[in-house]
């Protein structure tokens, strides 16, 4: 809610400038034809054509009171200044690099009387001392203007976003929403995007960031990915991104790969064999039981990176979901893909069997995270919360126009025929 007021605050503010702009020009436009009208610039919420403008960045070195010393203020009104604003504004936490803007009269005496410190882009800290001393801390309208862009790739995302200088934040942003659905480190030269997203600006020129991506596509390894951004929890304002068909985009594996099984064997370092006299024999996977045939299920979306039949693992598959984990599957009777193949959560891959080193039809399901073999069951594993029922209709009201939207966009660069 907080978010949503500001972001209504900086609109407001947004326009109310636009509608100042408007004006300005409609005068300028008039009496264009005698001559040149002065152009109104307003900053800080100061007229600067009434001063004298200084504007600088603070030295190493450099002391409020040197500053002030510098443009005409005594050593006794920097004492008094420093000591009625000392509780909002410590003048000796001034840091070398920041920018400073000081309002001199017009005057012959060119005397400073307003110091403005920029804390940084947006925010900024007025000292007025033309009269009574004021300080006053504020922040800079932000204008939100939303871009598309698209584009095709040929060796990587960022190297594309270079080629077609695009903002690298969209980027970030977009391997953030398909954390759990790409693998950005193996796209492939044909992979391409479209993006609808929201860029801040302050005073309408100045770049501030990404806000938010509305909306994206991937079309990875031939597969459609969408991703609209939708509020799914009203209560806490949350926001998620979703498919097309209102899947949450964060997805977390299924508990297992095989439907309706027992686990018969748990992932276990200390494991004991009686066969082997007794000797510690670790576990480093999870046995799901099931007849031979039964389907084994990708447990989350990614790129199938083997498909072999090798020594005791027998015949088995193994998935990269992201630049973190892999997962494995063990003994199959059959795989039902190939290497480079891209699969999403609960697709086929192969079939129960006891290929390998084994005593009866199952699947050894082995979690890999860092390149280590873990419990996935003692994993912190990002939840993936499903689209209330209740929301899906309003959902799919929502994602329609943006949809057509992203789907109008064409892709860059233009394929050269
Ligand atoms: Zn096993």
């Amino acid at each position: 809610m907080k978010q949503l007021g500001y972001l209504l605050l900086i609109l407001g503010v947004a326009f109310s400038c636009k509608e100042e702009k408007k004006k300005a020009q409609v005068v300028t436009s008039e009496e264009a034809e005698e001559e040149v009208a002065p152009v109104i610039i307003r900053e800080f919420g100061y007229v600067l054509n009434n001063f004298n403008v200084v504007k600088d960045t603070i030295k190493p070195g450099d002391s409020f009171g040197a500053i002030m010393d510098e443009h005409g203020i005594s050593r006794g009104k920097v004492f008094e200044i420093t000591n009625k604003i000392k509780d909002s504004f410590n003048v000796a936490r001034i840091q070398a690099g920041k920018p400073y803007t000081l309002l001199k009269s017009k005057d012959t005496t060119d005397k400073a009387q307003v110091f403005i410190y920029q804390n940084n882009k947006i925010d900024y800290t007025v000292i007025d001392f033309r009269d009574s001393i004021i300080t006053k801390k504020n922040k800079k309208p932000v204008t939100l203007v939303e871009k598309v862009a698209s584009g095709t790739i040929n060796s990587s995302l960022m190297q594309t976003f270079d080629d077609l200088d695009l903002n690298f934040l969209v980027a970030y942003n977009m391997a953030d929403i398909y954390a759990w659905t790409i693998d950005f480190t193996r796209l492939q030269a044909g992979d391409r995007f479209k993006v609808i997203y929201t860029e801040r600006f302050i005073d309408d020129t100045i770049p501030a960031g990404i806000d938010h991506i509305k909306a994206s596509y991937f079309e990875h390894r031939n597969k459609s990915l969408y991703a609209f951004r939708f509020m799914d929890d009203s209560i806490n304002k949350s926001l998620d991104y979703f498919d097309e068909e209102a899947n949450n985009l964060r997805r977390a594996f299924l508990t297992a790969p095989v439907k309706f099984s027992r686990i018969s064997s748990r992932y276990n370092l200390k494991r004991r064999i009686r066969y082997y006299g007794n000797k510690v024999r670790p576990h480093r996977g999870t046995d799901f039981a099931a007849p031979v045939g039964t389907p084994i299920l990708a447990t989350a979306d990614g790129i199938v990176t083997k498909s072999e039949r090798k020594g005791g693992n027998g015949k088995y598959v193994k998935i990269r979901h992201n630049a973190t984990y892999d997962t494995q599957y063990l003994h199959m009777s059959r795989q039902a893909v190939k290497v480079g193949e891209y699969v999403k959560q609960g697709d086929v891959i192969g079939y129960i069997g006891m290929t390998g080193n084994t005593g009866g039809p199952h699947v050894c399901y082995r979690f890999w995270k860092n390149g280590k073999q873990v419990d996935p069951f003692r994993q912190d594993l990002p939840s993936s919360k499903p689209l209330a029922d209740s929301l899906r209709t309003s959902f799919f009201t929502h994602i329609e126009p943006i949809r057509n939207e992203l789907d109008s966009i064409l892709f860059e660069p233009q394929e050269i025929l």
